[in-house]
C-alpha cells in the first residue's frame, strides 16, 4: 500500500513542477535509478527469486513427487530414504539426544534426477518445499545475497505454519555457485557473507523448533565446495546420483511412457539399451520427442520406430557423446573385470559392483565395498592393492593380446603406492632417507616390486580367463554386475 500512496504523491508532485514551468528531467532520472536500485535489493527486479517458487506464488508448495516417481537410482534412493527415516522420527532421535540432520548434498552430472530426489524427499517426510537456484543469490550490490539466504528460511518457516506442517525442505541446487571455497571468487565478500549467512542459519537450526528444516542441495563439482560446508552438522550426509544403468533407463523409460499410448510392438529394453550415457532428463526428452514424431505422421500410437528416431534427435540436440563402439565396450569390460578378479582372489568380498557406464572421466568402474579408513597399513595391504590396479592391464592383454591407454591411471595409482612402500621402508631397500638415493636405484627398487607384482597378477587372470569372458559378456548386455552375482560366478569357475 505504501509504495503506491508514494507514486501517486510523487506524480502529483511532477504534474505541479509541470505547471510551474521547471525541467523535470533530471528528477525523472533519479526517481528512476532509485526505483530500479529498491526493486533489484528486493529481488523483484531482474532474476526473479524463490519468494515465487515451490510451484508458483498462491500454490501451496507441496510436493507430488513420490520415490516411485523416480526410475532406476536404487542406492541413493535407500540411502535418502535412510536420512529421512531420522527426520520423520523426530521425536524418538531426540529423545535419544542425536542431533538432527540439518543437510544433505547431492551430488552427480545434469538431469539425473537431483531436483526429483529433493521433491520426492518433501512428500516422503510431509514437508513443505521451497526452491532456490545458487545462482539466484549472486547480485552485484553486496549484502543482497545473506538478505536473501535469510528470507529463504523465513519463507519457508512460515509456508510450513501456513500449511499446517512441521517440515520444511529447502532445496538449493548448484549450490557451488554460493558454496564454493572462500576467498577463490574475485568479488569474494559478497560469495563470502552469503555462505556465511547459509551457514549461519543452518547452525540455528535445532531439533526442537516448531518448524524443522531440512536444507538438501544439489552440485555436480562437490570439489569446489568449501570444507566448511561438509562439516558435520551441515552438509554431513552426500548421496551420489549418478548417470542410470540400462535398468534404471527401463525404469525411467516406462514411468515417461506411463500417459502415452503405444503401439504394441514396442520393445523399451532396445531403447534401453540404444541410450547409454543419457540421463533422465535426456530420456524423458527422448520420449517427448517420439511422441511429437508420431504426431507429424498424423499416428495415434507412438511406434519404436518413432522412438529410435528421437534417440537421435536427442543425440544431435543436445551433443551428447557418442556411444563407445561395441569393441572398445567389451575391452572396458574385459579391465573392468580384471580389477574385479584380482581384488576377489586377493580380499574376498571387496568388490561391491561392476560396471561400464562412465563416471566422470573413466568408461568403466570397479566399485570397492567401503572400508573404514585405516591410518595403518601392512606391506601386505599395500601389494595387494598395487595388484587390483595391474588387473585391468593384465586381463586386457590375456583377451586381446595386447593393452590399450585405458591403464594410465591404474599405473599411476600403482606407482604412488609403490613410492608409500619404498617411504615406509617396507622395499628390498629397506630403511632409506630417498633424498640421498640416486633416481636409477629407486627406479629399480620400484621396477623390482611392480614386476613381481605383474607376475602375482598374471597368475590369477590366465587361470581364469574363461571366466573374464564370460562376465564380460553378461557386463555387455545388463551394464552392471553386483559383488554378489560375480561372486558366485567365481565361485562355480573355481568348482569346475
Ligand atoms: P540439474 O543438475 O540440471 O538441476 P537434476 O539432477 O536436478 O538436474 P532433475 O531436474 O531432477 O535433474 O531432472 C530433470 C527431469 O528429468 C525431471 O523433471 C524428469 O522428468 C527427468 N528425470 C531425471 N531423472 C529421472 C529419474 N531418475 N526418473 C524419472 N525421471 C527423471
Amino acid at each position: 500500500m505504501g509504495m503506491e500512496w508514494l507514486i501517486g504523491a510523487g506524480a502529483g508532485v511532477f504534474v505541479f513542477l509541470i505547471y510551474l514551468g521547471l525541467d523535470i528531467t533530471p528528477f525523472l532520472f533519479l526517481g528512476g535509478a532509485v526505483a530500479a536500485l529498491y526493486l533489484l535489493t528486493q529481488g523483484r527486479g531482474v532474476g526473479r527469486n524463490f519468494e515465487f517458487l515451490g510451484g508458483g506464488e498462491g500454490a501451496p508448495p507441496i510436493s507430488q513427487v513420490t520415490f516411485s516417481d523416480i526410475g532406476g537410482q536404487d542406492t541413493a534412493k535407500r540411502e535418502l530414504m535412510e536420512a529421512l527415516d531420522f527426520v520423520k522420527d523426530s521425536s524418538r532421535t531426540e529423545q535419544l539426544g542425536i542431533r538432527p540432520l540439518k543437510g544433505i548434498l547431492l551430488t552427480g552430472p545434469p538431469g539425473t534426477g537431483k531436483t526429483l530426489m529433493a521433491k520426492a524427499a518433501a512428500e516422503y517426510t510431509g514437508a513443505v518445499f521451497v526452491y532456490a537456484s545458487g545462482s539466484e543469490f549472486i547480485e552485484m550490490y553486496a549484502g543482497v545475497g545473506a538478505q536473501r539466504i535469510r528470507q529463504l528460511f523465513g519463507r519457508a518457516r512460515s509456508l510450513a505454519q501456513k500449511h499446517g506442517k512441521n517440515h520444511a525442505i529447502i532445496f538449493i541446487d548448484e549450490i557451488e555457485v554460493i558454496g564454493g571455497k572462500r576467498g577463490t571468487h574475485t568479488s569474494h565478500l559478497e560469495y563470502d557473507q552469503t555462505l556465511n549467512q547459509l551457514l549461519v542459519e543452518m547452525d540455528g537450526l535445532r531439533s526442537h523448533d516448531d518448524v524443522h528444516i531440512l536444507v538438501v542441495a544439489a552440485t555436480n563439482r562437490a570439489d569446489l565446495l568449501d570444507d566448511a560446508l561438509l562439516r558435520p552438522g551441515r552438509f554431513d550426509r552426500q548421496v551420489r546420483v549418478d548417470l542410470p544403468e540400462k535398468e534404471g533407463r527401463l525404469r525411467i523409460l516406462e514411468i515417461h511412457m506411463r500417459n502415452k499410448p503405444l503401439e504394441d510392438e514396442v520393445d523399451l529394453e532396445e531403447i534401453a539399451r540404444e541410450t547409454f550415457g543419457f540421463s533422465g532428463a535426456h530420456l524423458e526428452s527422448l520420449c517427448n520427442e517420439g511422441a511429437i514424431l508420431a504426431y507429424r505422421k498424423g499416428k495415434t500410437r507412438i511406434g519404436q520406430e518413432e522412438l529410435r528416431e528421437a534417440i537421435d534427435k536427442v543425440i544431435l540436440g543436445e551433443r551428447l557423446e557418442k556411444r563407445p563402439t561395441d569393441a572398445e565396450l567389451k575391452r572396458v569390460a574385459g579391465h573392468e573385470v580384471g580389477h574385479a578378479l584380482v581384488s576377489e582372489v586377493v580380499d574376498p568380498g571387496s568388490v561391491a559392483s561392476v560396471t561400464v557406464t562412465s563416471r566422470g572421466r573413466a568408461l568403466g568402474f570397479m566399485r570397492p565395498v567401503p572400508v573404514e579408513e585405516r591410518h595403518l597399513y601392512t606391506k601386505e595391504h599395500i601389494l595387494d592393492r598395487i595388484a587390483v590396479c595391474l588387473g585391468g592391464a593384465v586381463a586386457e592383454e590375456a583377451i586381446y593380446g595386447e593393452r590399450s591407454t585405458g591403464s594410465s591411471q591404474d599405473f599411476e595409482q600403482a606407482n604412488q603406492l609403490v613410492s608409500q612402500l619404498i617411504g615406509a621402508g617396507l622395499s628390498s631397500l629397506g630403511i632409506v632417507n630417498e633424498k640421498y638415493l640416486s633416481q636409477e636405484k629407486l627406479h629399480q627398487a620400484a621396477k623390482e616390486i611392480l614386476e613381481e607384482q605383474e607376475e602375482r597378477v598374471r597368475g590369477i587372470i590366465n587361470a581364469r580367463v574363461d571366466l573374464i569372458k564370460q562376465v564380460s559378456e553378461i557386463l555387455m548386455e545388463q551394464e552392471k554386475i553386483s559383488g554378489e552375482e560375480f561372486r558366485s560366478l567365481l565361485k562355480l569357475a573355481t568348482a569346475a
